[in-house]
């Protein structure tokens, strides 16, 4: 496999996390089991047979490489992927790549779809996507992936299988939907953005950005420009309820070791270790 660009990956209870994010530098994730991809900052090759994308906003580092993606799937002869983004990114997009064909002369085969806030994406009869408001620089959304299924309604869970059967027959509805929520990415927001959507601090996996640590670096500051603060993870600890919580985008003015030294400082037992930077 030709490794073009990097990958980080983790698991966490059958669910495979493989990404990268810095902020400025190119952000891109994919959930392989789930069968989707969150922003296209980059595209490693081996995230190309992956065909539903989720593009949180227009800033380069997180959208630049779609149409490399979408060339590439072309010349690979894959199906057209189906890439969602806030409805305001469609037409630029559809020109930029206009544009690319007339240099490159090849076909850009792919759907783009707009999403809004409050929308569902059905992705199968068991995953949905439901889209929130975030709050950053340019249009922004952040979405979470949701298990559903279809289970027995609690009245009904004490009786036996043919009694069960004999209400279905019956026409009764014995059965409700339940949903759980898998896995949630924020993109790039001020806090506000997290706050906003309850379903982020549910999820099994939050995928949050945490692109400034130093107290040097305002968070009133670092809000207007709609980011997050290792102080805003420090306030909101008692609400993750996350299984995992992912901080990235850091901020490439820290090394490695300055952001873990001062994220173990403000937050000692990392969220009962639930908090795990991706560095
Ligand atoms: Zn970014
Ligand atoms: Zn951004």
């Amino acid at each position: 496999m030709v490794d073009n660009a990097p990958v980080k990956t983790i698991q966490h209870d059958g669910l495979t996390i493989e990404g990268y994010s810095r902020a400025a530098v190119q952000s891109y994730w994919r959930l392989p089991e789930l069968k989707l991809g969150f922003d296209l900052g980059a595209q490693p090759w081996s995230f190309m047979a992956t065909e539903t994308w989720f593009v949180t906003h227009g800033h380069l580092d997180h959208i630049a490489a779609l149409p490399v993606y979408v060339a590439r799937r072309r010349m690979m002869k894959m199906e057209p992927p189906v890439i969602y983004m806030p409805g305001e990114l469609i037409e630029p997009m559809h020109q930029i790549m206009q544009l690319y064909t007339r240099l490159d002369r090849g076909r850009m085969p792919c759907e783009l779809r707009a999403a809004e806030p409050g929308d569902e994406v059905e992705l199968s009869r068991e995953l949905v996507v439901t889209v929130s408001a975030t709050k950053h620089t340019v249009p922004s959304l952040g979405y979470v992936v949701w298990d559903r299924r279809r289970k027995l309604k609690a009245e009904y869970r004490d009786l036996a299988g043919d009694q069960i059967r004999d209400l279905r027959l019956g026409g009764t509805e014995v059965s409700e939907e339940v949903r759980r929520p898998l896995v949630a990415y924020a993109g790039d927001t001020s806090p506000a953005g997290l706050d906003a959507c309850p379903a982020m601090y549910e999820a099994k996996v939050l995928i949050a950005e945490m692109t400034f640590v130093s107290s040097d670096h305002r968070k009133e500051k670092i809000h207007k420009f709609g980011h997050m603060h290792l102080d805003d993870f420090v306030e909101r600890r008692d609400r993750f309820k996350n299984e995992l919580v992912i901080a990235a985008h850091l901020s490439t003015r820290y090394h490695v070791q300055t952001v873990e030294r001062m994220v173990r400082r403000a937050l000692p037992d990392m969220l009962d270790g639930r908090l795990m930077l991706w560095l």
